[in-house]
């Protein structure tokens, strides 16, 4: 199995000088090559330039640029035009099928923010200097460059990539971990009901908020992004000193929020998984297209439309939510795969509105955002619990229907 770390790293400032220009050369090498193949393509005779030319090509342009290109690693560079590779591949799959996808584009030097080694101890060392309490990680033109380690790292590194975020530089690691052994069946089956007030509600009567700080980050960013807004769009070589402040601190806000989702959605999904064999979720592309707040027509006003909240659910805030449950739910299924746990998605209508006692169907039965009263028999219960709960119900069915 492989897994993917992902630490911050503490570079001097000699070292993110040093990263900056690792970045803009395998830049510049990437947009070389490209123009190549551009220039071939373009020819009459459309002869195509292939990998394994430009490739062939590399020993040279080092040895003619020792400034710019033949400082860096070799497999690195190497790793960057298999990128460029990759892109052209899925250009041309992309013609192929009758479509007619853009030409693979110039990376300007600010959108050009990875660099990749394939192999660890090929242009770069992790955990380079073993002795040392500090963790650190040799990149060949940088230097042992000290990482924040915030968890060990579980089996043999294979490779080994460097990320700009903003302002922030990361390494990121994937290692080849034994397959656990997968954990002995819990006997129990649960549904779940994502929501905005808590996080999710599960059909024991269990919540888990929200994390922590994630509202206070999201109305951050929203405001950052108000700021940066009011400045025009202009290249970046022209923008003032406090547009290109407002653009890092949206950037760094971002990564923030990203980085805060992902953490608690792993905690989230690995306690689900752990608990359970079965987990039922609302199919979320159902539910967004169902969930659309129905217009209000203004008696006094025929052709007006009353306020419904539909802005206030457009917003940011909303936005950060969908993608969040998006990446929770990838996490659920990839880790209740691995550990041979059944996720099933089911149809989200009505599932609020159903009384789980009686069956009777009826909007009314939910009066407020949080609270369900059947109409029929009576029945109370927190409306996320009830969702959870018919959530699981449809599961079931389902499961039934077509077993594993
Ligand atoms: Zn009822």
């Amino acid at each position: 199995m492989i897994r993917a770390y992902k630490f911050l790293m503490r570079p001097t400032v000699g070292q993110q000088q040093a990263l900056t220009e690792m970045l803009r050369d395998h830049c510049s090498l990437y947009n070389g090559a490209l123009q190549e193949r551009r220039d071939a393509y373009r020819h009459v005779s459309r002869t195509s330039v292939t990998y394994g030319m430009q490739s062939a090509q590399l020993k040279d342009i080092r040895a003619f640029d020792p400034e710019r290109q033949g400082r860096w690693s070799f497999s690195s560079q190497q790793a960057t035009l298999r990128r460029l590779d990759k892109a052209f591949a899925a250009f041309f799959r992309r013609v192929k099928s009758g479509e007619t996808p853009g030409y693979p584009r110039f990376r300007g030097v600010t959108w050009f923010d990875t660099v990749e080694f394939p192999k660890d101890g090929d242009g770069c060392r992790w955990d380079s200097t073993p002795h040392d309490p500090v963790t650190r990680v040799r990149l060949q033109g940088v230097g042992h460059v000290k990482v924040n380690q915030h968890r060990a790292v579980v089996g043999r590194v294979k490779t080994v990539a460097v990320k700009r975020e903003g302002r922030k530089w990361f390494v990121v690691l994937s290692a080849e971990q034994e397959q656990p052994k997968p954990p002995p069946p819990t006997g129990s089956v649960v549904g779940i009901d994502l929501g905005i007030a808590n996080f999710l509600a599960d059909s024991n009567g269990g919540f888990v908020p929200n994390p922590r700080h994630s509202r206070t980050a999201a109305a951050k960013l929203e405001s950052a992004q108000q700021a940066l807004s009011r400045f025009p769009r202009v290249r970046r070589d022209k923008r003032t000193a406090n547009h290109q402040r407002a653009v890092e601190r949206v950037a760094s806000l971002h990564g923030k929020v990203r980085r805060q989702r992902l953490d608690h959605a792993h905690k989230t999904a690995l306690g689900l998984v752990r608990e359970h064999d079965f987990i039922a979720h609302e199919d979320l592309k159902i539910r967004n297209m169902s969930k659309a707040v129905a217009p209000k027509p203004d008696p006094g006003t025929p052709g007006r439309f009353l306020p419904n909240g539909a802005a206030a659910k457009a917003g940011l805030n909303r936005s950060i939510m969908d993608a969040g449950w998006g990446v929770f739910l990838a996490i659920l299924t990839s880790k209740a795969e691995s550990a041979g746990r059944e996720v099933i998605a089911v149809d989200p209508r009505n599932t609020s509105r159903t009384c789980p006692e009686c069956g009777h169907v009826s909007a009314q039965n939910r009066p407020t955002q949080e609270k369900f009263h059947c109409q029929s028999c009576g029945h109370t219960a927190h409306a996320d619990t009830v969702g959870a709960l018919n959530v699981l119900r449809a599961g079931l069915v389902r499961r039934e229907a077509n077993p594993a």
